[in-house]
């Protein structure tokens, strides 16, 4: 394992954004509870070890970067960022302006759950510089929050939103469909319930079983069902006209927002530009090149302390490979698509050299539709995202 004996970062700030990163994700994993369905590196029962995680990821900034960087984003994720208490929030805050710099307008998002803020915390994060909070709702119904394990009640969402309104002007909810044993009523209500609260941002995903979660182990033990194809569609049909019906344009294959409130951090990813990412399992990908940091916490702690690289081995794509994934990425953008020219500013590679027959495949298919300067995604080919895009790979 080689001690951190070399910056990761040897980009100069006149690289372009797909090379220098102007984002910065950044980990928290400490949770009150594991949720059933979670995949993310995140844990429960550990919050006695969040000042060592605090001082291992100082280390890791500092052995990383060597000198402040200036961003347009930043992304406190988790895990629970506020399950920190109001004094480690405030010196996460304190670390992430000596090693990064917003610039005016900056975006700069902590991720929270209802049950976990109060007046202090969201005191403090507004004073520390963040200016956008991404709540993680869920749901607004008792019994998809007990399948999903959810360890907040739905009377916790619309607290904390009161909480976070007056400190906070852009705040979003995220929301799962399709919990086991959901109806369509029911996930119109949440929706209704959502729109009641407001929100200029809304991420809806559909429940996803991954591998070795919980909720994944039910169904393979026929303790729970996953919720019928037909009515998972009818969901997500419903959530794209309900929202887009209440002025959330549908700017991402699950994310809806009013007109500038897009989460200019995911931007980043669906552009497939640079980002550096600190913390358990943060990834980043940083002149071209990309890294996983260890998902496993005594281990993060270990080889921090030790003055070691907490990540995984380093991949470099090759610039086709590195083209056709930036397609289908920018793919999930449904409002703008893929720009022809900005692709091949960013890549190098003109879109129909690269992937001219599958786009013709998919437009005669009515999946894409092809304005001669960008390709998008149609309602129909929202509905098979997944299938397009694996073409185009
Ligand atoms: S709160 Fe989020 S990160 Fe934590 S266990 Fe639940 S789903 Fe995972």
């Amino acid at each position: 394992m080689p001690a951190v004996s070399v910056l990761i970062d040897s980009t100069s700030p006149a690289d372009p954004p797909w090379i220098r990163p102007r984002a910065v994700y950044l980990h928290v994993p400490f949770c009150a509870h594991k949720c059933g369905y979670c995949d993310f590196a995140s844990l429960a029962g550990a919050d006695h070890l969040a000042d060592r995680y605090l001082d291992a990821l100082a280390r890791e900034l500092s052995l990383a970067l060597d000198g402040p960087r200036e961003v347009h984003s930043i992304f406190i994720g988790g895990g629970t960022p506020t399950r920190l208490d109001a004094t480690q929030l405030d010196r996460l805050l304190a670390l992430v302006r000596r090693h990064f710099r917003p610039i005016d307008g900056a975006e700069w998002t902590v991720e929270a759950n209802p049950g976990t803020l109060d007046e202090q915390k969201l005191d403090v994060l507004a004073d520390g510089g963040v200016n956008r909070i991404s709540l993680g709702a869920q749901s607004f119904q008792p019994s998809s929050l007990e399948a999903l394990e959810r360890k907040h009640r739905p009377e916790d969402v619309s607290r904390a939103v009161e909480l976070i309104r007056p400190r906070f002007d852009r705040w979003s909810l995220d929301l799962i469909f399709a919990a086991p044993g959901s109806t369509l009523d029911q996930w119109q209500d949440d929706l209704e319930q959502a729109i009641s609260l407001g929100p200029l941002h809304l991420s809806c995903y559909g429940l996803i079983f991954e591998k070795g979660t919980a909720l994944w182990k039910q169904r393979h033990a026929g303790l729970v069902r996953a919720v019928d194809e037909e009515v998972e569609y009818a969901m997500y049909a419903h959530t794209i006209d309900r929202l887009t019906g209440a002025g959330l344009e549908q700017y991402e294959i699950s994310n809806f927002a009013r007109d500038g409130h897009e989460s200019r951090h995911n931007l980043v990813y669906w552009a497939n530009d640079a980002y550096y990412g600190f913390g358990l399992g943060a990834a980043r990908y940083v002149g071209g090149a990309r890294a996983v940091n260890t998902r496993d916490l005594p281990s993060y702690l270990r080889r921090l302390e030790a003055g070691l690289d907490p990540s995984g081995p380093v991949e470099r794509l090759d610039a086709e490979s590195r083209a056709r994934e930036t397609s289908v990425l920018m793919l999930r953008r449904t409002a703008i698509g893929i720009g022809r020219r900005e692709f091949m500013d960013r890549t190098g590679y003109a879109l129909d050299a690269l992937c001219g027959s599958e786009i013709a495949r998919s437009v005669s298919r009515g999946w894409l539709e092809d304005d001669g300067e960008r390709v998008r995604l149609t309602r129909s080919g929202v509905f098979l995202a997944d299938s397009v895009m694996s073409e185009m790979l």
